[in-house]
C-alpha cells in the first residue's frame, strides 16, 4: 500500500467502535437488548464497510438496522388458521388482564410472603382461591407445570410401586411426547389394563381392583373419537369402587359448555365422584401453560406434600396469569370459540372488498374452524375465510407481522376467527403485501 492509497482508502473512514456505541439510538438499544447484542450489530456493520458493501458513512445506520426488533427470538404471529387452540403457535393467547398480571408479578411480589406479619405464606394462595371459587365442587386445588405433570404427580403420589387401573380404550397418545403408557411407566407405577379398545365395563375395573391398586385412572381421549360398538364406564360407575379415582379431563373446561357437549368438565366430573381431576391451563380454559389438580382436600394435600410437587411447581408469572384468567373477563380462547357468526362474516367480507382489485377479486368461502389442541375433535366451528392464491401462505408466514393461514386445495385460506378484531387493519396490510408479492 503506497502512502497515497492509505490516505484515500475509504476503509480508514470507518467509524471506530467506541464512537458508534455512543450513537444515541445504540445507547438506548443497549438498555433494551444488552450491550453484547449491540456490539455484535456494530461489528457486523463495520465488517460490511470493510468488505466495501456499504460506505463508511452508512455504518451507524446499518448497525441500527441490524438490531433485533424484540428481546426475544419468539415471533408474535396472527393466527388465521381458524384453529383456536393451536399447539404449534402457543395454544392459548393470554387475555389483556392476564398480560397485565404477568407484568405486575415480574418484579418482587408476595408470592410466598405475608406482608402483614412478615412471615412466609402459602405459595400462590390467591390463585388457588380463584380456582376453588371457580370450581366449588373441589375441596382443594393445586397448580403444576402442565397437564402431563399433573397426571405424573397424581399417579406417582397415589400409586408408585402399585397398580394404576386403566381401560385399554384409553391407552392414548395425546400430541407429541404424551403417550399414556410411557408416562405411567415413568412414575414407577404398574399399568393394569382392563377391557378392550372399544368397550370397557365397570365390572372390568371392579375385577382388577385389589389390595395392590393405587388408583383408577380415566383419561379423556380428547383428540379422536371411537364410533360404533363402543362403551366406557362412567365416573359414577367407578366412584364406588373404593379406590382413588383420578380423571384426566384434558382441556380444562371448569363447567359444561353447550357448544362442546362431549367435552368433560371439572365440576361435573367431581360431582360424579372423581377424587382428583387433572387438566391443562392453556387449552379451553384460555390461560397460561399449567396443570390443574382439583379434588378431595386430603388427597390434594397428599399430592402437595409429595417431593415431586416441588419439582413441578409453577412460577409467579404463571400464578399471576392463571388468577387473572380465572377472575378476569372472557379470555380470547372462549371469545374465538363462541365468535358471533354474523360479525365474523361481516369482517371477512369487508376485508375481501377492501383487498379486491379490478383484475383480482378476493373470494369469501365458507370453512370449518376447529377447537384444536386436543379438544372437541368432532366439533365443527362453521365460519368464513378469504381465499387467496396458494403462494400467499409462505409470504404471510415470513412477513411482518407473521400470519399463519391454512392451505387447502391449492388456496391460502385466511380465517379471521382467531384474529383479534383490533388487528384487522394490520392483517389487511399484510394480506395486501402478500397479494402483491404473490402475483
Ligand atoms: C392435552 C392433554 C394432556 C397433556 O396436557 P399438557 O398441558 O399438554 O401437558 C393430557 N391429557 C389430556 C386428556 C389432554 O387433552
Amino acid at each position: 500500500m503506497t502512502p497515497e492509497t492509505a490516505r484515500t482508502d475509504p476503509r480508514r473512514r470507518i467509524p471506530r467502535t467506541d464512537a458508534l456505541l455512543a450513537d444515541p439510538a445504540l445507547v438506548e438499544a443497549s438498555t433494551r437488548h444488552g450491550s453484547a447484542v449491540v456490539r455484535q450489530a456494530v461489528r457486523a456493520a463495520q465488517e460490511q464497510a470493510r468488505a466495501g458493501r456499504i460506505a463508511p458513512e452508512e455504518v451507524a445506520a446499518a448497525a441500527r438496522a441490524a438490531l433485533p426488533s424484540s428481546s426475544t427470538t419468539l415471533r408474535p404471529l396472527l393466527n388465521a388458521t381458524g384453529v383456536v387452540v393451536h399447539t404449534n403457535i402457543g395454544r392459548a393467547p393470554l387475555s389483556d388482564a392476564a398480560l397485565q398480571a404477568v407484568t405486575a408479578a415480574a418484579g418482587y411480589v408476595d408470592v410466598e410472603f405475608d406482608t402483614a406479619t412478615g412471615a412466609r405464606a402459602r405459595r400462590g394462595r390467591g390463585t388457588l382461591a380463584a380456582l376453588r371459587d371457580a370450581v366449588p365442587a373441589a375441596g382443594d386445588a393445586l397448580v403444576v407445570n402442565n397437564g402431563a405433570a399433573a397426571l405424573v404427580l397424581a399417579t406417582t403420589a397415589l400409586a408408585a410401586g402399585r397398580e394404576v387401573v386403566v381401560s385399554r380404550g384409553e391407552m392414548v397418545e395425546i400430541g407429541d411426547g404424551f403417550r399414556l403408557p410411557e408416562l405411567i411407566a415413568s412414575t414407577g407405577a404398574r399399568l393394569r389394563e382392563v377391557g378392550t379398545t372399544n368397550r370397557t365395563r365397570a365390572a372390568d375395573y371392579a375385577e382388577a381392583v385389589g389390595p395392590d391398586t393405587g388408583c383408577i385412572l380415566k383419561v379423556h381421549p380428547s383428540n379422536f373419537r371411537v364410533e360404533g360398538f363402543t362403551g366406557a364406564a362412567s365416573v359414577e360407575d367407578l366412584a364406588p369402587l373404593g379406590v382413588p379415582l383420578v380423571v384426566d379431563i384434558g382441556s380444562g373446561l371448569l363447567a359444561p359448555d353447550p357448544l362442546l357437549p362431549d367435552e368433560p368438565d371439572a365440576t361435573t366430573t367431581l360431582l360424579a365422584g372423581a377424587t382428583i381431576v387433572t387438566a391443562s391451563g392453556d387449552k379451553l380454559l384460555g390461560g397460561p401453560q399449567a396443570g390443574l389438580l382439583l379434588g378431595e382436600a386430603d388427597t390434594v394435600e397428599r399430592l402437595r406434600r409429595h417431593p415431586l410437587a416441588r419439582a413441578l411447581r409453577v412460577d409467579k408469572l404463571t400464578l399471576a396469569a392463571l388468577e387473572a384468567t380465572l377472575r378476569g373477563p372472557v379470555p380470547p380462547v372462549s371469545a374465538y370459540l363462541h365468535a358471533d357468526a354474523t360479525a365474523l362474516r361481516a369482517r371477512t367480507e369487508r376485508m375481501a372488498y377492501a383487498l379486491a382489485s379490478a383484475d383480482q377479486p378476493v373470494d369469501v368461502v365458507d370453512v370449518v374452524g376447529r377447537v384444536g389442541g386436543g379438544g372437541g375433535p368432532g366439533v365443527p366451528l362453521p365460519g368464513w375465510a378469504l381465499a387467496l392464491p396458494e403462494g400467499c401462505a409462505e409470504l404471510l408466514r415470513t412477513g411482518e407481522p407473521g400470519v399463519v393461514a391454512r392451505v387447502e386445495r391449492h388456496r391460502c385460506l385466511v380465517d379471521l376467527r382467531c384474529v383479534p378484531p383490533e388487528a384487522d387493519g394490520v392483517l389487511e396490510e399484510a394480506l395486501r403485501a402478500a397479494l402483491h408479492g404473490g402475483r
